[in-house]
């Protein structure tokens, strides 16, 4: 424990002395004129680290527990990125909806549209939905909802048909389900975003796309790597701040506490007047007391600033049943308000949507479409309706 507290205090001396240890960009600042750069921050253990960090270059912090600081990168090879903003993003990427979900419309709109709709051809419609990965109650609504509208309206006419199908798809969807993204600051402090969810499904990389998007729409944002256990998730953290000139605060240390890296993260935030501070935790956590305890201390270490505005739980479309099963863990352990919903170009079973939303009664806020950095959008109920019955 002693050397452990020398060498920090090491680091504390070397860092506040020269400043060239850590490095992080100047960003806009809203700080209150008594606070001034380089001023000392206490950790959560006690350790303190000094910030200086040169104007205009992005870099990392690392957090008090962590050591050894992390060395600066190399000089940047190429400029920072201005990623388009997000709105209207889904209705762009509505080809790749098209092509994913397209194949669920047409075999429901064949089959409503044929003149002969008996018990066994409504009974092929609900197993359609089912496969669709929509679950058994949704698809059974839909199937009673239509059958009443298709024997009052006595129509086989296929655009009525589809005009009948979109509504009640629509309607399955919860279109009213507020999906707004809370990421503006509250005075001098940054809104700040937990990202939690198993690994594989598409995390980091959802981080990494929502913080292009936020600075796509003109926000600052700082990326809290505290998804320790995995270097390579940091590293790829990291790639992803320094295309957009996001700051990253991230450990040097394999394992290092991630509840510390958090804290360190949102201090940067409210030091350097970020907008948004956006934390990928760790999802190699398979049991549910394991869980529990570590997004619970990251949160508690994070409400010594605020809140935490958002808990965005990452599921990936294409595991279907096995997804519902982790987003019930989640949701049992952290209070989850709002899903990001990766790789659904990579399924024809849009249905998910429609199943982990009732699961977990909280709207998928976002859906990923592709393997490109600004394939993350804003989930919007029409579109992705419109998508899977054509126009
Ligand atoms: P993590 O382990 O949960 O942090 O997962 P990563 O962020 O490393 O992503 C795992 C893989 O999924 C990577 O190859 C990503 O490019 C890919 N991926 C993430 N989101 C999407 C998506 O929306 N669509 C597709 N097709 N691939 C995605």
């Amino acid at each position: 424990m002693e050397h452990v507290l020398i060498i920090v205090a090491i680091v504390v001396v070397v860092g506040g002395g020269g400043g060239a240890a850590l490095v992080a960009p100047r960003l806009r600042s809203r700080r209150h004129p008594s606070s001034a750069v380089g001023q000392r921050e206490t950790g959560t253990d006690g350790a303190v680290s000094t910030l200086e960090p040169p104007v205009g270059q992005t870099g990392t912090v690392a957090p008090p527990e962590s050591g050894v600081p992390t060395e600066p990168p190399p000089a940047r090879a190429r400029p920072i990125e201005r990623p388009p903003p997000s709105a209207g993003r889904m209705a762009r990427l509505r080809g790749r909806l098209a092509r994913s979900q397209s194949a669920l419309g047409s075999v429901l709109l064949t089959l409503l549209s044929t003149g002969n709709l008996d018990e066994q051809a409504w009974e092929e419609i609900e197993d359609t939905l089912i496969t669709a990965d929509m679950g058994v109650g949704p698809a059974r609504q839909i199937v009673e909802q239509l059958r009443t509208e298709v024997k009052v309206t006595g129509s086989r006419d296929p655009v009525e048909v589809r005009a009948l199908l979109r509504a009640d798809l629509l309607a399955q969807l919860g279109p009213d389900m507020d999906r707004t993204l809370h990421t503006k600051p509250h005075g001098d402090r940054p809104a700040v975003i937990l990202v939690v969810g198993v690994n594989g499904t598409g995390k980091t990389t959802a981080c990494g796309r929502l913080a292009r998007a936020l600075v796509g729409d003109g926000q600052t944002v700082l990326l809290g790597a505290a998804d320790t256990f995995r270097a390579a998730a940091v590293d790829q953290l990291q790639t992803w701040g320094e295309r957009v000139g996001a700051q990253v605060v991230r450990s040097d240390r394999e394992g290092a506490d991630p509840a510390s890296v958090a804290f360190t993260a949102v201090n940067e935030g409210i030091e350097r007047g970020i907008d948004t501070v956006i934390v990928d935790t760790a999802g190699r956590l398979h049991t549910k007391a394991g869980l529990m305890d570590e997004l619970g201390k990251i949160k508690r270490v994070i409400e010594k600033h605020g809140t935490v505005d958002e808990v965005l739980l990452v599921l990936d479309a294409t595991t279907g049943q096995n997804g519902l099963r982790q987003a019930r863990v989640f949701a049992e352990v952290t209070n989850v308000t709002g899903i990001i919903l990766t790789k659904l170009d990579g399924t024809a079973k849009g249905g998910i949507v429609i199943a982990v939303q009732r699961e977990l009664g909280v709207p998928v806020k976002l859906v990923g479409l592709g393997e490109g950095p600004d394939d993350l959008a804003p989930f919007d109920p029409e579109v992705f309706v419109d998508a899977i019955v054509g126009d």
